[in-house]
């Protein structure tokens, strides 16, 4: 689609980064674009509505520059997902691995009610590790999963299969 087309445009190939043998898509480029960055916005809200969904959560750090926007153009409240010890009022933990090693993320479980349908914007979707954890915590706080949408999905790292158990049926969308 067009759309898709303008975006993946938008998106720059870093070799290299972080680490030798990465190619990292750098969104930078996308942000800086209105009419791109508008377009995505749109498009993320479209699916927001078509969901139901009630919340927005953006996880660190991208997610929240991606998904806040995302949260005003829907009419939705905003609520992020940080990495562990940043959130300064009573939070849920879910730890998770990684490649090497584990990562934490916290929510403030009080944001979210029983009533609320969750949506999680993020930019990438990678190996599914950490939507999964944010995932977890959504429910652990009592919420319903709206769904996953993200601009980009690395398909070889399989992340969508990993996640497909705790989606449970709710949607996964990539740009
Ligand atoms: P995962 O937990 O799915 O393995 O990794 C996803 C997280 O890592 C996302 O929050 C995403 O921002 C970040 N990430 C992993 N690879 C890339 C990449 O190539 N580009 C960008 N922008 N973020 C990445």
């Amino acid at each position: 689609t067009d759309i898709s087309t303008l975006l993946l445009s938008r998106i720059r190939d870093v070799a290299d980064y972080p680490e030798p043998g990465v190619m990292f898509k750098d969104i930078t480029p996308l942000l800086a674009d209105p009419a791109a960055f508008s377009a995505l916005t749109d498009a993320f809200a479209g699916i927001c509505a078509r969901t139901g969904a009630t919340k927005v959560v953006g996880l660190e750090a991208r997610g929240f520059i991606l998904g806040a926007p995302v949260a005003v153009r829907a009419g939705l409240g905003f609520v992020p997902v940080r990495k562990a010890g940043k959130l300064p009022g009573a939070t849920l933990s879910q730890a998770y691995d990684l490649e090497y090693g584990s990562a934490e993320i916290e929510i403030h479980a009080e944001d979210l009610t029983a009533d609320d349908r969750v949506m999680v914007v993020d930019d990438v979707l990678a190996t599914g590790g950490t939507a999964e954890a944010s995932l977890r915590l959504i429910r652990r706080a009592g919420a319903e999963v709206a769904g996953v949408s993200v601009l980009m999905e690395l398909g070889f790292l399989g992340g969508r299969d990993r996640l497909a158990p705790a989606l449970d049926g709710a949607p996964l969308e990539a740009l």
